[in-house]
């Protein structure tokens, strides 16, 4: 079986203390590189773009986000407060004085952009993710925090930074994003409390939500019907807690004149199927290659699966990359499902 090293706890106060420094320290027109993970989501971008504006509004001038992959922005964050800072991954500064990482639990999730990490003086990983490798200088890694959009607001904080509109918005957009809007059980006391802080500057949370979740082209639409319907149901996989998958093909997206990221929202019409534990979709990515999303309910623990498979993620949220077929990559996940099995002890 395949354990992977968990961080449990979150930063401690001379990891704080080292990020901190390493911001404060930063030369007369020091470069800073920001950087989030590949296929960013809601929290990669989010946090990434809210922190890029605090520094910006603490005096740092010379400032870039970017992110590995084709430089292309998914179309519900085209409104972001911030994107005004995005490079694509090509342009990013060669020798940044400071990189700072967001929402990406290993090396592999930031591409070719990692050699910034070796260039820099200090390398700040900001993430949540208990799976998280400890890539950078300092860590701030706090597997307690529903986003990472939390630990970056605590950082700000502690830089003597200020949430106005922008930077909320964009820490909003993550927090909700990472939390299914409040929904997960990752939602505490302290996640509302932040929300608060942030719908406090003015922002819409009605009109937010509705861009970045409740927005897709008509073709889109059309497209997940089609992946629905291939939708199979194993309820023996996963020792008889259940299994539902389904995949997308280039070839989908191409019928339907869309782009990867429309694929995102469909792990969640296939996660609530009452009979299945486990959930997967498979979205391909390139000729044998796959971008796969594991959710599971509390009887296995995916980052388990995923980190088997090369990912990672969170017990109940994982992905990985697969190569050969969708058949042979659903294989791949339906036998490693009898050893992430959680206990009663391990659920909750
Ligand atoms: P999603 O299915 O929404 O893309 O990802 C679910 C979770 O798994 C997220 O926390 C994401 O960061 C993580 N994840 C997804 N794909 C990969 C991957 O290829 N490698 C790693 N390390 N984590 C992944
Ligand atoms: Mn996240």
């Amino acid at each position: 079986m395949v354990r992977a090293p968990r961080i449990d706890a979150g930063p401690t106060e001379a990891e704080w203390a080292a990020a901190v420094a390493a911001v404060r320290d930063l030369p007369d027109a020091g470069r800073v590189l920001l950087i989030c993970h590949v296929n960013p989501d809601g929290d990669a971008l989010g946090s990434m773009l809210g922190f890029a504006l605090g520094l910006r509004a603490l005096g740092v001038r010379e400032l870039q986000a970017t992110f590995p992959g084709p430089p292309e922005v998914p179309e519900p964050f085209r409104g972001l407060p911030g994107l005004d800072l995005v490079v694509p991954a090509e342009r990013a500064y060669p020798d940044p004085d400071l990189v700072i990482c967001f929402d990406a639990a290993s090396e592999s999730r930031l591409g070719d952009l990692f050699d910034r990490l070796g260039r820099a003086e200090h390398a700040l990983v900001l993430d949540h993710h208990a799976s998280n490798t400890r890539f950078g200088t300092v860590n701030l890694v706090d597997p307690f925090a529903a986003a990472t959009s939390v630990v970056a607001e605590q950082l700000l904080t502690r830089l003597g930074g200020a949430l106005d509109a922008s930077v909320a918005e964009c820490f909003y957009v993550a927090l909700a994003t990472d939390t299914g809007s409040f929904r997960f059980d990752a939602t505490t006391p302290a996640v509302h409390e932040m929300a608060a802080r942030l719908l406090a500057t003015g922002i819409r949370p009605g009109e937010i939500s509705r861009r970045i979740f409740d927005t897709r082209p008509y073709g889109a639409v059309r497209l997940h019907a089609d992946v629905l319907t291939r939708t199979r149901f194993e309820p023996e996989s996963a020792a008889g807690l259940g299994l539902v998958w389904t995949y997308a093909t280039l070839d989908d997206l191409a019928r339907y004149g869309q782009r990867p990221y429309v694929l995102e929202p469909l792990i969640d019409s296939i996660r609530c199927t009452a009979e299945a534990d486990v959930s997967c979709l498979v979205k391909q990515t390139g000729e044998a290659e796959w971008a796969v999303s594991l959710r599971s309910k509390g009887g296995v623990d995916v980052s388990r699966v995923a980190i088997a498979l090369g990912g990672g993620g969170h017990r109940l949220a994982a992905g990985f990359t697969g190569r050969g077929s969708a058949t042979d990559v659903v294989d791949a996940v339906r036998a490693q499902l009898p050893s992430a099995l959680l206990g009663i002890e391990d659920q909750g």
